[in-house]
């Protein structure tokens, strides 16, 4: 399976998405969230913690452009692109550090970060649909084609 929709009724339907994610998800894996403002990157992102045990806070890193959150196993970078003025920044932070472990990358506005980011594992796009919200997940590998027939059945 490569693509799935995903209805989201609700704030608790984001954040049961994100759990689910957690559990099913192989490591390492890239996972670009798109969507605009206020569509629910941060929620859906806030639920994958939640799935991997995190009772603290989990906001976007919109002015440190990243947030890592280390667990017994692998750890998770959580970034947020919006304020990234030129994706040669990334080079700076040292980009390749966080992708060359076992962790699970999610990324906020991919857009921002062209041409410096990997290409990505499982892509989702979040959009309004009435009062909730709609996911369309789109698999480019075959541990997330995985991850889609898991989240499915
Ligand atoms: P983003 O990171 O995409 O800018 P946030 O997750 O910060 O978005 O904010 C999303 C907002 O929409 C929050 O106020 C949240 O309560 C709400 N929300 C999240 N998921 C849903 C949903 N499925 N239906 C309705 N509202 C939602
Ligand atoms: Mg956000």
């Amino acid at each position: 399976m490569t693509e799935l929709l995903y209805p989201l009724a609700d704030e608790a339907a984001t954040e049961a998405l994100g759990k689910a994610l957690a559990r099913h998800q192989e490591l390492p894996a890239v996972v670009f969230l798109h969507g605009d403002l206020g569509a629910g990157k941060t929620t859906l992102s806030r639920g994958v913690m939640r799935g991997y045990g995190h009772q603290g806070a989990v906001k976007s890193p919109t002015y440190t452009l990243v947030e890592p959150y280390q667990f017994d196993r692998h750890e998770v970078y959580h970034f947020d692109l919006y304020r990234l003025a030129d994706p040669e920044e990334l080079e700076f932070m040292g980009i390749r550090e966080y992708f060359d472990g076992h962790a699970l990358c999610l990324i906020e506005w991919p857009e921002c970060g062209q041409g410096i980011l990997p290409a990505p594992d499982l892509e989702i796009t979040l959009s309004y649909e009435g009062q909730g919200r709609m996911a369309r997940l789109v698999a480019h590998s075959d541990l997330a084609k995985r991850t889609l027939e898991a989240l499915s059945a």
